[in-house]
């Protein structure tokens, strides 16, 4: 067998078009743009590209960009000082901080700051209870762009048995909790997880996030199952990889997802889209 591609670049610009096409009626209509707030603390160059990506989906949506670069020497008081000031902003609808930050600055404590009904990274503790309880509001944007995925592909999900490889709370946990509230059965591995290829062998979806280039080898996946990347890695030849062989698993799935072109440009997609659903209060 080999798999049919889950074409999230594809996937991803037909929602950012049907996005634009709304903001475009409720300006028409007379509302105002939305408005998403990206704010940088220093120049990580991974995050440079990130946030330049933001920038150019938000003005292809035809929102508004309020995107704010700080020096990596800002003190946290005047972060957690900039996202009061968002939080108050009746034109500012979405507020991320792009992660990492710079040491000083503890995560936890300035994602707490953002308010939970501008969070549209899905990251505030209440977004993640919604999540957790079967009630999302702002779900975070990978395993929620995952979700979109294999929804628009008609991919049936409900008693699947599904294995998450990684347990981070930007993909793992959230992605787990997502595929519980679709009825899958889950399964979630992570650093000290024994077997890994066992259960990944018995898995009909598998998500892998952990960061490390092929390392869920194709030989590992059953026939049949759907397989989602994850995984970005930039090798020394500057090409990208994910986190699964994907030569080797595609013989063997019956949908994969390809690095680049597969989740990445659902993440963004989904940014945009949990941004359109605060500044218009849609479900
Ligand atoms: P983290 O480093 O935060 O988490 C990695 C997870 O993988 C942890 O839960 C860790 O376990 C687990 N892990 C590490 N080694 C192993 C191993 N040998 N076996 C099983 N599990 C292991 O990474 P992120 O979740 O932030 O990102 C993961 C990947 O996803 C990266 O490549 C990142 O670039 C990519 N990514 C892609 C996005 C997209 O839009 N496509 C968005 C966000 C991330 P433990 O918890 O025990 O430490």
């Amino acid at each position: 067998m080999s798999a049919s591609i889950l074409d999230g670049k594809l996937i991803a610009a037909e929602l950012r078009e049907s996005i634009k096409q709304e903001v475009d009626a409720q300006v028409a209509a007379g509302n105002i743009r939305p408005g998403l707030a990206v704010i940088m603390v220093g120049e990580d160059p991974a995050s440079q590209v990130y946030v330049r990506n933001k920038k150019i989906a938000c003005e292809k949506a035809g929102f508004n960009d309020v995107s704010e670069v700080l020096p990596a020497n800002t003190s946290q008081a005047d972060v957690l000082a900039l996202i009061d000031q968002l939080n108050n902003d009746p034109t500012v609808h979405g507020i991320i901080v792009q992660l990492p930050v710079p040491k000083h600055i503890d995560p936890k404590t300035i994602i707490e700051r953002i308010s939970p009904a501008k969070d549209v990274d899905g990251f505030h503790p209440y977004n993640v209870g919604r999540l957790a309880t079967g009630a999302p509001q702002l779900a975070p944007c990978t395993p929620h762009g995952v979700m979109t995925m294999l929804e628009k592909t008609g991919i049936p999900l409900r008693g699947l048995n599904a294995v998450v490889v990684g347990a981070s709370n930007i993909v793992g946990v959230p992605m787990a909790l997502e595929l519980l509230n679709a009825r899958a059965t889950i399964t979630v591995c992570h650093s000290a997880t024994k077997d890994l290829a066992q259960k990944v062998s018995e898995a009909d979806l598998v998500v892998v996030g952990v960061g490390i280039p092929n390392m869920v080898k194709g030989d590992w996946i059953k026939e049949g199952a759907i397989v989602i990347d994850v995984g970005i890695n930039r090798l020394d030849d500057g090409s990208l990889c994910g986190d699964i062989e994907f030569e080797a698993a595609k013989e063997r799935a019956s949908w994969i997802t390809p690095v680049p072109g597969g989740v990445g440009p659902m993440t963004i997609a989904t940014l945009l889209q949990n941004t359109l659903k605060v500044a218009y209060h849609l479900d």
